[in-house]
């Protein structure tokens, strides 16, 4: 795969390694990615890029055009870092105790900065524009949706858009493609159970919220066994459950707080409607009333059909079959570029993450690294969807 690299990629993936690190050793959680984008920023007025800052508070584009077409594409790299102790040891480990980029937007970033610099150069030749989207906050918050919401695609126009994420378990630089529902949509409800509190060796009288929660915890696990077409990917999961402070106090409230996930649209409903319903149900059949309250996150991740297939093509025709991975399924994870991917066609991509020995971390873990050689990969691959788009 490494003899597929662009030679002008490759002549400054030293430099380019060394960003990385930095990015890495200095990480800025959600929104606050203030040293992050000025770091980028100054990299990309430096080649030449006219760069529009504040999009999404902490993110910024990079515009560069060539030639006389209107073509346009966007490139999509997000910035921030996670709340974890990093404990990899590693010399350029996070400096910042509790914030780590444990999820590779480091090498991201860095990708796409590959791409900036040769994408700039006499050398790489292409017709029409690039926008070069950094992006804040793609763990919390959705900087994508913020983006959006400040106009990222009425200012910066874009015909698709792309954006990819490294692969822990998945062979260094092979790249993997999936056409249609991609990630799951990530939503959290939060459930107030509301009774009537008293003293725990005199129950009658009471309504005890807790009895409610037990009975709603297993009733909501239904939804997935009984309500959910078999084959069908949906999940509830009841992350949080508070209640009670004493042994002999019945409260007057518990409160949980679920993770719903589905991958179709219409699956998303019928997880929320069935949580409102047992929730509402339950409380009243117990004598308590319940709240129900619904936070909508990331919408399913959907690549358009033409936009991949052409992807996938590409990768085959720049770095041969065998670079590609095709048992690539739905995932259960969830990623705001699905904001993007609802307001324009494209596709989001893996990029496989394994180094020499695999390193057994997964992503958000305290011991994960991403791999530095792919950079190069994930940089020529960025260019050739450029060229390929802005002929
Ligand atoms: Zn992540
Ligand atoms: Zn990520």
């Amino acid at each position: 795969m490494s003899e597929n690299i662009i030679p002008g990629i490759k002549a400054y993936e030293d430099e380019m390694v060394a960003i990385r690190r930095h990015l890495h050793a200095h990480p800025e959680l959600s929104l606050q990615e203030f040293a992050t984008s000025q770091f980028v920023a100054d990299k990309l007025s430096e080649w030449g890029y006219q760069v529009t800052r504040e999009i999404g508070k902490t993110g910024l584009v990079g515009t560069l055009k060539k030639g006389t077409s209107d073509k346009a594409i966007g490139l999509r790299a997000d910035m921030d870092a996670l709340p974890i102790h990093e404990t990899t040891g590693l010399s350029y480990a996070s400096t910042r105790p509790g914030v780590m980029h444990a999820c590779g937007h480091d090498g991201h970033t860095t990708i796409l900065l590959s791409a900036a610099r040769y994408l700039a150069s006499a050398e790489c030749e292409f017709n029409g524009t690039v926008h070069l989207i950094f992006q804040p906050a793609e763990e919390a918050i959705g900087g994508a949706d913020l983006m959006i919401r400040d106009g990222l695609f009425s200012r910066f126009p874009c015909d698709a858009v792309y954006a990819l994420h490294n692969r822990p378990g998945l062979p260094a630089g092979k790249l993997g493609f999936y056409a249609g529902h991609f990630m799951a949509s990530a939503d959290t409800v939060k459930i107030i159970l509301n009774g009537k509190g008293g003293h725990g060796a005199h129950p009658a009288g009471t309504i005890d919220p807790i009895v409610v929660a037990a009975s709603l915890v297993m009733s909501l696990q239904t939804i997935v066994s009984r309500n959910v077409t078999p084959g069908e990917t949906a999940i509830v999961t009841v992350g949080t459950l508070h209640a009670g402070i004493a042994s002999n106090v019945i409260p007057e409230t518990a409160e949980m707080e679920l993770t719903v996930r589905a991958m179709k649209p219409e699956i998303r409903d019928l997880l929320i409607q069935r949580i409102y319903t047992l929730a509402t149900s339950t409380a009243q059949s117990f004598g308590a009333t319940a709240t129900v309250e619904v936070y909508e996150s990331y919408p399913v991740l959907t690549n358009s059909e033409k936009e991949t297939a052409d992807a996938r093509a590409l990768a085959i025709e720049v770095f041969g079959p065998q670079a590609v991975e095709e048992s690539i399924r739905p995932s259960t994870g969830s990623e705001d570029f699905s904001f993007m991917l609802e307001k324009r066609p494209g596709t989001y991509f893996l990029l496989g993450n394994d180094g020499e020995e695999k390193q057994g971390c997964f992503l958000h873990n305290s011991g994960y690294d991403f791999n530095d050689g792919i950079i190069s990969v994930g940089a020529t691959f960025f260019v050739s969807l450029v060229r390929q788009h802005c002929r």
